[in-house]
């Protein structure tokens, strides 16, 4: 694959440059019962920006808000070469169904918020996080094309949301004029590959950038799973890590572990980390403009870097393909 951080990729039908690999900050604070703590979330970001990365993404409610706020500490020197982006919709304030949803109230609040957290006069890129089957799309993309020329936000997408929403939202902006949505943010990895079905198909030819989230399937196919954790009951782990929030949300299952183990024979055979095996899968698609690196520590992004390095050979691919068919 040969890339690196700094060879730029357009996103979308747009003609914004972002780093194949995008780094992830829902580790960013300790507040959801992992995560870095902010010495080590600033190393993060300052290994990622040295070697050339510029995309990063947050959301205004990561972390219940530190992640934002951390990054607007880290941004202060470099903003303007970095595309930031971040996210609204999900409830700012537990009780309060207005502080969050994709409407126009929550949309307009969020963003002056983020704007305040992420100490900014705009955002590069906003995504509407998870669309609630009920706000008209039309008021969503108005209250968008305002944000834009007020000048707050500079681009728009989405993530979360149908193929049939999204190409549809796409036409609307489209025939109104208003910003089109540059890119897609979904979970796509080795274990979830029911975007290949739709969703990508309709971003390739509606014009948005793929940007997977959880290349790692949350850390399942790194390979630091055994049988032994699949068979252990929720509460008998129920030690407050990372990796138990895996084992809650049903993520490891003999379907997902098969995969993993072929993850892992594959790097063994090319010498590298079941990690980069996995992220460089993701990469391999031509429709991902970005794949977003899920590190918690230095070691874990310096291992996930490597993953532009990783050249699969055509049976390798096809067996990695084999184990995970949908
Ligand atoms: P991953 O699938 O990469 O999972 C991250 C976890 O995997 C880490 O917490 C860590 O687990 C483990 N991990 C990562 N790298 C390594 C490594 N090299 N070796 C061993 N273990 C590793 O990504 P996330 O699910 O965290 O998602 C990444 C980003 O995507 C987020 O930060 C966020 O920006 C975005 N996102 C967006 C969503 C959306 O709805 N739009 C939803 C989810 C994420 P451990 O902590 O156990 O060490």
């Amino acid at each position: 694959m040969s890339l690196t951080l700094d060879t730029y990729r357009l996103l979308g039908r747009s003609g914004l440059r972002v780093s194949p690999l995008a780094l992830g900050t829902a580790t960013f604070g300790t507040d959801w019962g992992w995560g870095a703590e902010q010495d080590e979330a600033r190393k993060l970001f300052d290994l990622y920006v040295e070697r050339g990365g510029n995309f990063i993404d947050t959301a205004n409610t990561y972390t219940n808000g530190s992640s934002e706020r951390l990054l607007g500490e880290f941004t202060r020197d470099n903003r303007e070469s970095l595309v930031l982006a971040t996210k609204y919709t999900t409830l700012r304030r537990p009780g309060d169904p207005n502080s969050g949803g994709p409407h126009r109230k929550s949309l307009f609040a969020s963003v002056e918020a983020s704007l305040r957290q992420l100490n900014t006069d705009y955002i590069d890129l906003l995504y509407l996080h998870v669309w609630d089957f009920t706000t008209p799309v039309e008021e969503i993309l108005r209250g968008m094309d305002d944000l834009v020329r007020q000048g707050k936000v500079l681009y728009v997408a989405i993530s979360n949301a149908p193929a049939w929403q999204v190409s549809r939202m796409q036409a609307i902006a489209d025939l109104r004029g208003w910003s089109p949505l540059v890119a897609l943010q979904i979970e796509y990895n080795l274990i979830e590959r029911t975007g290949e079905r739709d969703l990508i198909p309709m971003a390739r030819e509606m014009g948005l950038g793929v940007v997977p989230y959880s290349p790692l399937a949350g850390g399942v196919l790194t390979g630091k799973y055994s049988r032994d954790d699949l068979t252990a009951t929720n509460a008998a782990v129920d030690d407050g890590t990372r990796k138990n929030f895996n084992i809650a949300n049903g993520g490891l299952t003999e379907r997902n572990l098969d995969i993993a183990d072929v993850v892992k024979d594959v790097a063994t055979e090319l010498g590298r980390t079941t990690a980069q095996v996995g992220l460089a899968w993701t990469l391999r698609n031509p429709d991902v403009t970005a794949s977003l690196i899920g590190a918690r520590t230095l070691a874990q992004l310096e291992d996930n870097l490597g993953a532009l390095e990783v050249d699969f050979t055509a049976s390798q691919l096809a067996r990695l393909d084999e184990s995970s068919a949908i």
